[in-house]
């Protein structure tokens, strides 16, 4: 770091001059004046405030020890006995070598078709003609049947499902054999599967042939054992519904059905979407009448009823596949204003020509309406979703480091914006007009340049800050926390060592990784070594901090077991460049298992721990992260001491909001404190039942940390995934102690904030720590009228700490176009980006609203945005068609995936730890990976021919697409499956499994063999190509049809009714349909 020297005039792009200049006063990321104005209208989206913001459902910490069942068991051992000394001489026993890491992993390439298709302006709207005088969901007329155990019923059914899949839930391993007797998992036998009845809703339940798979046909569910209404029709919309569309009446007898009488479901024109279009694949044949995938006749069938063809409703393949081919064969160029990018499925490369790449910044529209009216008119929710440190692919530069030497960045002096190339120079290139507020400033004389005959400085293209959309300023010491450079961050890893942790294995398996894992702690640039430091604790219901100084023999532990008052009990030596201390950290890591191998200590204590971190942290003047490894719910006496109270039965009442919030108030105090300190909390759990989630999961989400969780861990099943995402976790590169600002032009200001931080005002979103796999949702409202021709601005701006020190800020700039036609709203808007937003709007709802009325609001919100484009921007049709924007024309399949998620509508086997963990890990989650984790991937293996290696096209994830001949691979960013169709060729059974038969095959396996054929290599290549694509390890289950696992895979094929009560998609259709109908009658 060269301190004296002072920056060339003109830093040339990519070289950066580190110079840290003098001290300067001033606030501490620069505060703007007061612009906090209030709001000028109300919400219209009726905003649930976060629970940050609220303060806390108030239970002190219990004061009554109560352990969960489960562990009384170990209750007589439970006071304070063992704790062994460290010792010297203890010989420890290695596992098997882990594997070697490498680096990051890369993005794949997926291949493009050669052909370029010309990309014009897109047809507006997509129709599905379905003269629906009778799509109205008949459904909904239908008498709620008792429930079978198919839904959350009545606690009967929930009692026997729920003991069905013991601590794994979809999101932890299903020890293999465990899953059974779910009433709902037992695969029906075909022949005894009721016929669809007359009351079939007409929209859906026209017979369809069954697939071979006879289970819960789409159409025969509603047939079929009687199941609980879809939930979109379990609350009466504001609007009058037609007479019998309550959804909770008793039991009755069927209404008469219409569907005989109803013209059908012509598709308009030659049955494609959009007014101006041929034929397309996907979108034709109005009438297939038979599917062509079943190989076997179903029984004789009625006369079919008319019905919406599932072929001709909009399908997320073939968006996504029209896409690719038109969209990813040239590089994005973000230099036009209000371009909407390609979709996030779809592979491209961009070029950075004045606005933030969308890895950056993707919108929810790409044209923001002029007015506050117009806007609440569309309901069309105004929102970003900024990633500020994204990674790149390979091919794409980092920002530029700019920097300015003493004077720091240049910024407007009213509301405080960064330079950027919105900027407007005038008189000479002597001042400019802040883009942002209109303020004139002055340019620094050693910043003059002078302009050229457009009125552009002369220099624009040498500057990053004037020219591209993403850059980096060095910051000052004026950005810094008490006015002094940070020094690098650490690394504290905090172990747990109680009887579950040591008797999995898990101690003895990370302590062995940690050995060599050290050497990949993330670095910066070219440097040799990381600039990290790293500390180490165990923990049961005391701390053992270690001292591991270079000049120690042997390592020292030192016991705090006054754990309500938490103190550290070293400074020096608990901090430790690994280089330097690795002979001391490697005998340390050697014997910690060994040490705590015979404890018979199950209590732990959880809050103490991150308090240590915490307190050492700052101890040590320095930000960091703690890397928690925990595994039981910490019922230990001491802060922050959590109680069982998991009820399922409070499931569908008015209290389920209790389940998602924290038990006690400790945590959010404590995350206050981290977030101070610049303490991240990464949280890997290791539960064998509940350990409370949602109240351990708080300060992880307020550090902008991450949570991991392994529900009955067991080191052979599980250590795969667990190194995989340990290894990804600890190399990753985080920004430290950052604070992140959106600032916009005139007219428009961010009002709300979805994500893992902390706010302690309005603005500035707090982030102890920011790693490029995290997003920030930022929503926008009007607070005045917008202009056309100046467009909307926005800046985010993140300062923070890097892996070795420095302290920077991070600006993405993005321009957007203003419209006062409705009809430019919707032409401009991205679906993908709209789900992300309304997912992170509903799972934060649920906090405080119950889980049927935020539903409820979706369903509303989609359907008033939806009838909006109706009734102003569709040309006059009749009633019975159900017009959709030609870039939302998936918003209601994929909302219907949101709606149907185990957050929103459980089933039996997910626990409360799995949906509060998951509506956690949504929060942070980016625009791809929303879009898989709710509408999944579904990947057929042995359709094309297996010399082909690129990965095949997708089909939609409905029962209906899977052929019993073939194996697809299902994956939706945290799972992954492999489902084995039971008249598969021999001869592939052999090539993949190497077993000679179907029936070999182990179910629930999660390892593919390693066999020396194409489709071997090729199926274990794409599972690799598809982990590596995602940021979290997914561990494989293969599923053989008709098994019992096979209900677990059933439940993400999202097109079809769940066994939760969730919709078809189908349904879902017709139901929006009748609701948009409601609204504009
Ligand atoms: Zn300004």
């Amino acid at each position: 770091m060269n301190v004296n020297q002072s920056a060339p005039p003109v830093p040339p792009f990519g070289q950066p001059q580190p110079v840290y200049p003098g001290y300067h006063q001033s606030s501490y990321g620069g505060q703007p004046g007061s612009t906090a104005a209030p709001t000028p209208y109300g919400a219209y989206n009726g905003p649930v405030p976060g629970y940050q913001q609220t303060p806390p459902p108030g239970a002190p910490p219990a004061s009554t020890a109560q352990a969960p069942g489960g562990q009384a068991a170990y209750g007589q051992f439970g006071q304070g006995d063992v704790q062994n000394g460290p010792s010297s001489t203890v010989q420890m026993q290695r596992l098997p070598g882990s594997q070697p890491f490498g680096s990051a992993p890369l993005v794949p390439v997926v291949s493009q078709p050669a052909v370029l298709q010309p990309y014009g302006p897109p047809p507006t709207s997509a129709q599905v003609t379905a003269q629906l005088a009778g799509m109205h969901i008949s459904g909904a007329v239908a008498p709620v049947p008792p429930t079978s155990g198919l839904g959350y019923g009545p606690p009967t059914s929930l009692a026997s499902a729920s003991g069905s899949f013991p601590n794994s839930g979809l999101y932890g391993s299903y020890p293999q054999g465990q899953a059974q007797g779910h009433p709902g998992a037992q695969p029906p036998q075909r022949s005894v599967l009721p016929q669809a009845s007359s009351f079939t809703p007409s929209a859906s339940g026209g017979p369809r042939m069954p697939s071979m798979t006879g289970p819960l046909l789409p159409g025969q569910s509603f047939g079929g054992p009687p199941v609980s209404q879809p939930n979109h029709i379990s609350s009466p919309p504001p609007q009058a519904l037609t007479p019998g569309t309550q959804m909770s009446g008793p039991p009755g007898p069927p209404p008469p059905m219409h569907s005989s009488q109803q013209p059908g479901y012509q598709l308009q024109q030659n049955g494609s979407f959009g007014p101006a279009r041929g034929p397309q694949p996907n979108y034709g044949s109005p009438y297939p009448g038979t599917a062509t995938f079943g190989s076997q006749p179903g029984p004789p069938q009625p006369l079919p009823p008319k019905r919406l063809d599932p072929d001709a409703i909009p399908s997320p393949i073939q968006v996504i596949e029209d896409d690719r081919n038109n969209r990813g064969s040239e590089p994005f160029i973000t230099g036009v204003r209000g371009q909407v990018p390609p979709l996030v499925t779809t592979n491209f490369l961009v070029k950075d020509q004045g606005n933030a790449s969308p890895r950056y910044i993707r919108c929810t529209s790409y044209n923001i309406p002029c007015t506050s009216d117009m806007a609440k008119q569309a309901q069309v929710p105004l929102a970003a979703v900024i990633k500020p440190l994204a990674r790149l692919p390979p091919e794409e530069a980092s920002p530029y480091v700019v920097d300015h030497g003493e004077s720091g960045p240049l910024r407007c002096n009213r509301c405080k914006a960064y330079m950027c190339p919105f900027m407007q120079f005038i008189e000479g290139g002597r001042r400019f007009q802040c883009c942002f507020c209109s303020c004139i400033n002055d340019v620094p004389p050693q910043y003059f340049q002078h302009l050229d005959h457009t009125g552009k400085r002369v220099d624009a293209y040498d500057r990053p800050e004037l020219s591209l959309g993403s850059y980096e300023f060095l910051a000052t010491v004026d950005y810094c926390k008490n006015n002094k450079f940070p020094s690098p961050p650490a690394f504290i890893f905090m172990i747990d060592v109680s009887y579950n942790a040591i008797r999995s294995g898990l101690v003895r398996l990370l302590c062995e990784e940690l050995k060599s894992l050290l050497d990949f702690l993330p670095r910066e640039g070219g440097a040799e070594e990381s600039a990290v430091r790293v500390g180490f604790v165990t923990y049961n219901k005391v701390l053992h901090f270690y001292n591991v100084k270079s000049s120690l023999a042997q390592p020292q532990m030192m016991v705090v077991s006054d754990v309500g008052d938490m103190f550290v009990p070293l400074l020096d030596g608990f901090l430790v460049n690994v280089n330097e201390s690795r002979t001391v950290i490697t005998s340390l890591l050697d014997q910690i298992p060994e040490m705590f191998a015979d404890t018979r200590e199950t209590e732990t204590v959880f809050a103490p721990v991150i308090q240590a971190g915490m307190e050492a942290l700052k101890a040590a003047e320095c930000a960091g992260k703690l890397f928690l490894f925990h595994t039981s719910l910490p019922i230990a006496e001491a802060p922050g001491k959590l109680k069982n109270r998991d009820d399922r039965k409070l499931i569908n009442t008015d209290k389920e909001k209790t389940l998602f919030q924290p038990q006690t108030g400790a945590y959010q105090t404590l995350a206050k404190e981290c977030v101070a300190q610049g303490c991240c909390v990464d949280l890997f759990l290791f539960p064998n039942q509940y350990v409370d989630v949602a109240t351990l999961s708080v300060v992880p989400q307020l550090t902008g940390g991450s949570v991991y969780k392994y529900a009955c861990f067991q080191v052979e099943n599980d250590q795969e995934r667990f190194l995989s995402d340990l290894r990804r976790d600890v190399q990753k590169v985080v920004g430290f102690d950052a604070v992140m600002r959106v600032r916009t032009s005139t007219g428009i200001r961010a009002v709300d904030f979805f994500g893992a931080f902390y706010m302690s005002n309005t603005t500035d979103v707090e982030l102890a720590g920011l790693d490029g796999d995290k997003t920030v949702t930022v929503e926008f409202k009007h607070d005045d009228r917008l202009n056309e021709e100046s467009g909307a601005l926005l800046q985010c701006a993140l300062l923070y700490t890097s892996c070795a020190g420095q302290r920077r800020l991070r600006i993405h700039n993005l321009a957007l176009n203003c419209c006062t036609q409705l009809a430019d709203l919707y032409r401009n808007c991205e679906t993908d980006t709209l789900i992300n937003y309304m997912a992170k709007f509903a799972y934060r709802g649920v906090l405080n609203s119950p889980v049927k009325t935020v539903r409820d609001t979706l369903i509303t919100q989609c359907a008033q945005i939806l009838a909006c484009y109706r009734k102003n921007c569709a040309s006059p049709s009749s009633a019975g068609q159900l017009i959709l924007p030609e870039c939302m024309k998936l918003l209601p399949v994929y909302l219907n995936c949101v709606l149907k998620s185990d957050v929103l509508q459980p089933g039996a086997e997910v626990t409360t730890d799995d949906r509060a963990y998951v509506r956690q890990l949504v929060t942070s989650m980016d625009v791809a990976e929303t879009n898989v984790f709710f509408y999944p991937r579904l990947l057929p293996l042995t359709k094309s021919p297996i010399e082909n290696t690129t990965e095949p096209p997708a089909v939609r994830a409905s029962e209906e697409r899977l052929s019993n001949g073939d194996i697809y691979l299902l994956e939706n960013g945290l799972n992954l499956f492999l489902w084995v169709g039971a008249s598969v060729q021999q001869g592939v059974v052999q090539s993949l499994f190497g077993v000679s038969s179907f029936s070999q095959i182990t179910s629930g396996l999660s390892v593919l063999p390693v066999l020396d054929n194409l489709l071997s290599k090729k199926v274990r290549g794409l599972i690799d190509g598809l982990r590596a694509q995602r940021s979290r390890y997914m561990k494989l289950i293969v599923v053989k049809q008709e098994d019992k696992l096979e209900m677990l895979f059933k439940h993400f094929l999202v097109e079809d009714k769940s066994l939760s009560g969730g919709a078809s998609y189908v349904d879902f259709l017709c139901h929006m349909h009748k609701e948009i109908r409601q609204l504009l009658s």
